[in-house]
C-alpha cells in the first residue's frame, strides 16, 4: 500500500482540502490522500483549520491559491453561503454546503452528505426510500441534509424529533416543500413510539451518542457506555436504524438495535461516500472506494 507520507508531490500537483473548526479530528484527510495514493495521483488533501471570524479570508486565500477544491465542516457550512459564486440545487434545498469546486476561480458549493447518506443505506441495508416512512432523530444541519434527501428520493412521511421543538418543527415544513408529509414531535413524547412502530427507518443525527461512549481521540476513561436515545423496546422489527455518528463506530442506539435483532447502518458509511462523491466532483475519475474505507476504518478501529 503506498504511504501518502512517502509520495513525491511536484511543482504541479494539485492542492485539495478541508476548513473547519477545529479540524484536528476530521478523518478525510486520510481518506482522500490514500486515495491520491493508490491512483498514484499528484494530488494531496490537506486540513486548514479556519476560525469563524476568518472564513471570509480563507475562502479568498483558497481561490487565490487555485486549490481544486475543499471540504467545508462545523461551523462553516451554512456561514460560506455568500464567498461562493454559485449553489447545486442540492446545497440550496439544503442550505448548506460541504463541497466546494473550483471551476477556474468560479466556486460552485455543493452538499455530497445527502447523496452519502443515501448510498450507506443503500450499500448497509439496501434500502430504497421511495415510499417510506422515516423517523429522525434531530433537526441540526445533518438532519436537514438527511430529510431534504429521503423527501427527495420519494420518502411518504418524515417525523422530526428534536430536543428544541420549534427547530423540529421547521425542519417539518422544508420537508412538506419538498412534498412529503411531516411532523414534528417532542422527543421522548408517546407519539414517538406510535411513529417508529409504524416506521421502515431511524436516522439518528444528534451528537448524543457520542458523549459518553467516547469521541475520536478521547478516552472513554471506563465509564458506563450512554443509554441510546430512544428506549430500546421502542425499536422493534422491520425497522433499520441508522445512527450518522460515527465516533464510535459502534453507538448505543446501534448496539441496542443489534440486541433486538435489528438491521443497522453504521455512520461510517455517509462519511465514506460523501467523500467518494467529493473525489469525483474534484478529479472527474471514479473514486478506489474500497481503499478508501479502509483507510477510513483503520483510523476508527485505532480510535484516531
Ligand atoms: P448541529 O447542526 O449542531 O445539530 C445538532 C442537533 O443535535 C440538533 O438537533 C440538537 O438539538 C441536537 N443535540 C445536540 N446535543 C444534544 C444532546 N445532548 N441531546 C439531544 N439532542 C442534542 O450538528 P450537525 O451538523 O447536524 O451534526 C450532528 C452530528 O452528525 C454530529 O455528531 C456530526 O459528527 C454527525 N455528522 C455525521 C456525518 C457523517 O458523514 N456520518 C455528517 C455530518 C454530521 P437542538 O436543536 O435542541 O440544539
Amino acid at each position: 500500500m503506498p504511504d501518502a507520507r512517502a509520495r513525491d508531490l511536484t511543482g504541479e500537483a494539485a492542492v485539495v482540502g478541508i476548513i473547519g473548526w477545529p479540524v484536528a479530528h476530521s478523518l478525510s484527510p486520510l481518506m482522500h490522500n490514500r486515495a491520491f495514493a493508490h491512483l498514484d495521483m499528484n494530488w494531496v488533501y490537506v486540513p486548514f483549520a479556519v476560525r469563524p471570524e476568518n472564513l471570509e479570508a480563507a475562502v479568498a486565500g483558497l481561490r487565490a491559491l487555485s486549490v481544486r477544491g475543499f471540504n467545508v465542516t462545523i461551523p462553516h457550512k451554512t456561514a460560506i453561503i455568500p464567498f461562493l459564486d454559485q449553489l447545486t440545487p442540492a446545497a440550496a434545498a439544503i442550505g448548506a454546503v460541504n463541497t466546494v469546486i473550483n471551476r477556474d476561480g468560479w466556486l460552485v458549493g455543493d452538499n455530497t452528505d445527502g447523496l452519502g447518506f443515501l448510498q450507506s443505506l443503500w450499500e448497509g441495508a439496501e434500502f430504497d426510500p421511495a415510499g417510506s416512512r422515516v423517523v429522525i432523530l434531530g433537526a441540526g444541519g445533518a438532519a436537514r441534509a438527511v430529510a431534504v434527501t429521503l423527501a427527495d428520493a420519494g420518502a411518504t412521511r418524515i417525523v422530526v424529533a428534536n430536543r428544541t421543538v420549534a427547530r423540529a418543527q421547521e425542519l417539518a415544513s422544508v420537508v412538506r416543500s419538498r412534498g412529503a408529509q411531516a411532523e414534528a414531535v417532542p422527543v421522548g413524547s408517546p407519539l414517538l413510539e406510535d411513529e417508529l412502530a409504524a416506521a421502515d427507518l431511524l436516522v439518528q443525527t444528534t451528537p448524543a451518542g457520542m458523549e459518553k461512549a467516547g469521541m475520536a481521540g478521547e478516552s472513554s476513561g471506563g465509564e458506563a457506555p450512554a443509554a441510546p436515545p430512544v428506549p430500546e423496546s421502542w425499536l422493534r422489527p422491520p425497522l433499520i436504524v441508522c445512527d450518522i455518528v460515527y465516533t464510535p463506530p459502534e453507538t448505543p442506539l446501534l448496539a441496542a438495535a443489534r440486541r433486538r435483532g435489528l438491521r443497522v447502518v453504521p455512520g461510517w458509511g455517509m462519511l465514506l461516500y460523501q467523500g467518494a462523491a467529493a473525489f469525483e466532483r474534484w478529479t472527474g475519475r471514479p473514486p478506489p472506494v474500497a481503499v478508501m474505507r479502509d483507510a477510513l476504518l483503520e483510523a476508527l478501529d485505532a480510535g484516531r
